[in-house]
């Protein structure tokens, strides 16, 4: 007996879940691993399995995976995700410097002919899990279909789609080079880098295709430079007293920004609209100020992400992933405001330099970069 309005999956024959992505709990027993099916969206169809089952059907959850299953959001849509989902738009940024048109090669997958809209490309994704951040979920999702390594791109943002009840988040991240990568999982039919050029004749998920032309705008590193002793100076902690302790609080206060993001960039800023930035940050020291990078803590490797060749880190070496907040401070040997209108100059992306200083000012933006006042930055901490 077909029971089409209890169930909200359809049972097809198929290439089988991913290990312990899918399963089903139907009259107390458990589907999912190692079954010869997987789940799509639509009816049950009289002739395939689990036509007489009960009348509850739940998608269930495994222990360490419970975001598996389908819900309907606010507008009335059905999408996979119970805590909604998240995909990972991995990108290579163009070469030609800063302020360039987008992305020199994006990564996406073609799905495959059994999932929701098959055959179609977009960014490797998948469900969050309820313990998950979407940058957690979405890394772990191109890891698992795509064999991308997630220590080797750098998160700088996630734009939001919320439908109400039910959100789909894109994690954009950069990464050094066009990253080997293969179809990993059953989901996957295909992977690969593409040009701008090339995503314009791809058949691409509605989803995607609907916020790849905000997205591709947002294809650009962003490094925040700060003027340390601009923006020390513009709050009354008795900073003068002890600059090297004053600059290593600051740095304190930046690094957690670094790794909760920043919610707005300032309007001057050529940037869309995200849910979340994470730029890298990199504090200018000078004068008595450059004794705090005795007391900092270790910093991530140039290799981590910060495109600062070049200049000398301070402290030992980085151990461990940076994940999304970069953070770094480097001394100047002599005028810091000739250091950081150096930086604003030719570090590649977009650049936000962070003073009140009109001359520092008005030589970082004639250098191509963005400026802002120690306010808004204080106003984020
Ligand atoms: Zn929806």
């Amino acid at each position: 007996m077909l029971r089409r309005n209890l169930v909200e999956l359809t049972v097809r024959p198929g290439p089988p879940a991913r290990p312990c992505c899918i399963a089903a709990e139907i009259d107390g027993t458990e589907y999912g691993v190692g079954a010869p099916w997987t789940f799509i969206s639509g009816e049950i169809k009289p002739g395939e399995q689990l036509m007489t089952g009960p009348a509850s059907a739940k998608v269930g959850a495994m222990a360490e995976r419970d975001g598996d299953g389908w819900i309907r959001c606010d507008q009335g849509h059905r999408h996979w995700g119970r805590f909604g989902a998240a995909g990972l738009l991995a990108y290579v940024p163009a070469e030609d410097g800063p302020a360039d048109d987008g992305a020199a090669a994006v990564l996406l997958q073609r799905r495959g002919w059994w999932v929701h809209h098959p055959g179609t490309w977009g960014p490797p994704g998948g469900a969050m899990d309820s313990h998950e951040s979407a940058v957690a979920a979405a890394l772990r999702e191109a890891a698992e279909e795509c064999g991308l390594p997630p220590d080797e791109v750098s998160v700088g943002g996630v734009l939001r789609d919320d439908h109400g009840g039910w959100a789909y988040q894109t994690v954009i991240a950069a990464a050094g080079s066009r990253l080997p990568v293969r179809s990993d999982s059953a989901e996957t039919s295909d992977v690969g880098w593409f040009s701008a050029a090339e995503i314009g004749r791809l058949a691409l998920h509605p989803g995607f295709a609907g916020q790849w032309p905000l997205l591709r705008t947002a294809l650009v590193p962003l490094t925040v430079i700060v003027d340390v002793a601009n923006v020390m100076g513009s709050r009354a902690d008795g900073w003068w007293r002890d600059r090297a302790g004053a600059a290593v609080r600051l740095h304190g206060e930046l690094a957690a920004l670094a790794e909760r993001g920043v919610p707005a960039l300032p309007a001057s800023v050529p940037a869309p609209a995200l849910e979340r930035w994470f730029p890298a940050f990199v504090l200018v020291l000078e004068g008595a100020a450059r004794a705090a990078l005795g007391d900092l803590p270790a910093q991530p490797a140039a290799s981590a992400g910060l495109p600062l060749a070049g200049m000398q880190p301070a402290g030992p070496p980085e151990t461990g992933p940076p994940g999304p907040g970069r953070i770094r401070a480097v001394a100047a040997a002599g005028s810091g405001d000739d250091l950081i209108a150096d930086l604003a100059a030719r570090l590649p992306g977009s650049r936000l330099v962070v003073t009140a200083d009109r001359e520092l000012r008005d030589r970082c933006m004639a250098a191509g970069a963005s400026v802002a006042g120690p306010s808004w930055l204080l106003g984020l901490l």
